[in-house]
């Protein structure tokens, strides 16, 4: 059904070959063509993730958990094989994910799901560094339920420090929600620790991997966290799908969002009763698809191995680090190039003197892909002392070549920008 485990090989520096990616394959990459350093927001596809969506379409469409019928039998059970395969790349077992739209819905989710524990002097912790998606629906059910929403507050190379965990982590603190690693700085951040704090506080963990299941080895029954959510397209699945793990026991203190068909027990005029966990979170009919191809995908970075990936994405944010370190121009956020080992393959970084979104435009002049702006997360850039900056983030089909390309790129964007504007006025 697929061309799984047929990749051709990588050009040197990359973990994956950008033809087997054929949006790449299209635009060129890595021979002059293409740079594209803005994986953080979304991945590119590789062929084994599009074949699948196709063959779902073409071979099994039908509606999942609906029918008695062969296709209707084969879509639920390929629905759940995903759910399994997806599972098993974050360490979780098959009853502990549920599929929703993305990391922003599991997110609002769990945020509106576990509102009812929330009363006036309650405390939901949530870091400085958080993505919008896991500090707007807290900021609204805190709002609603009288309880107050508290900051853990990193240091401005993006690290949270012990003491501020202890800070913030105490007996009023009733959920705390923290990303694994930040979509801005690349940093990962200390969830052990702060899982014991919570754990201490008798706290839930709520963590936001977005960013961390595409880029480490990732264990949700060693990180401890009660729950989880991340997205399909960030780990070269497909958009419009993601995960939301509730550890086995954790589940129960959740209430549904979303409620219609699928998700019900039995029904009557004046009532209802749900299902568990997951079938009682995914109303409505699924991605199937979707699932289906973040299964997919999920069996490609098993395929590249977890380890490689993190090793990969730790080598080319120390050569972006020591690189834009080096350029006098450019201005790093986040940890030094020493402190590589403790990001991922994603950089923060601005051109003295040049706005971040003119410096983008700059950067994509030369065929080089970043992202430029706020990042959704604006009490972070503020943190930093900026109103915007540029995020360069690699994949695993990026190579070391594409990074020299980028560097050349910043060390010409001063000029590239003025040259920009005077065509701009002319
Ligand atoms: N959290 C983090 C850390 C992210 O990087 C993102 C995506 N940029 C999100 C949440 C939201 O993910 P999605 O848009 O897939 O819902």
């Amino acid at each position: 059904m697929t061309r799984e485990g047929a990749h051709p090989s990588p050009p040197s520096g990359a973990l994956a070959a950008p033809e087997d990616f054929p949006l790449l394959a299209h635009e060129a990459a890595g021979d002059g063509g293409l740079v594209y350093l803005d994986s953080a927001a979304t991945t590119q596809k590789p062929s084994c993730v599009l074949e699948t969506l196709d063959a779902f379409y073409r071979t099994v469409n039908a509606n999942p958990h609906r029918g008695a019928h062969r296709l209707g039998t084969a879509a639920t059970e390929a629905l759940e094989a995903a759910r399994r395969d997806v599972a098993r790349l974050v360490g979780a077992d098959a009853d502990e994910i549920a599929f929703t739209s993305g990391t922003t819905c599991a997110l609002n989710q769990l945020a509106y799901g576990l509102a009812g524990l929330l009363h006036p002097g309650d405390e939901v912790a949530v870091s400085l560094l958080e993505h919008h998606s896991n500090l707007v629906p807290w900021l609204t059910v805190a709002r609603i339920a009288g309880a107050k929403v508290r900051h853990i507050v990193p240091d401005r190379q993006g690290r949270i420090p012990d003491d501020e965990i202890d800070r913030v982590i105490g007996p009023r603190t009733r959920i705390v929600a923290v990303s694994h690693v930040s979509n801005v700085l690349g940093c990962i951040q200390p969830v052990e620790r702060i899982v014991r704090a919570a754990r201490g506080a008798d706290a839930l963990v709520v963590l936001d991997c977005a960013q961390s299941v595409a880029h480490l080895p990732v264990d949700l029954h060693v990180l401890g966290a009660d729950f989880a959510a991340f997205s399909g397209h960030k780990m070269y699945g497909p958009m419009g799908v993601g995960a939301l793990y509730a550890r086995r026991g954790a589940a129960v203190a959740l209430q549904p969002l979303l409620r219609g068909g699928g998700m019900v027990e039995a029904v009557f005029e004046q009532g209802f009763t749900f299902k568990g966990f997951p079938a009682g979170l995914e109303a409505g009919t699924p991605n199937a698809a979707g699932a289906i191809g973040m299964a997919a995908a999920a069996r490609f970075l098993e395929g590249l191995g977890m380890e490689a990936v993190h090793a990969h994405g730790e080598t080319l944010a120390r050569r972006m680090a020591a690189g834009l370190a080096a350029i006098p121009s450019a201005r790093l956020y986040g940890p030094g190039p020493g402190g590589a080992e403790e990001r991922c393959g994603i950089v923060a970084f601005n051109v003295r003197g040049v706005g971040a979104d003119l410096a983008a435009h700059a950067l994509d002049r030369r065929n080089v892909a970043v992202r430029s702006g706020a990042h959704c997360a604006q009490p972070l850039v503020r943190h930093l002392g900026a109103e915007a900056v540029c995020r360069a983030s690699a994949g695993v089909y990026t190579s070391e070549r594409d990074v020299d390309r980028f560097l050349e790129a910043v060390e010409a964007a001063r000029q590239d920008a003025a040259s920009l504007m005077a065509a701009a006025m002319l």
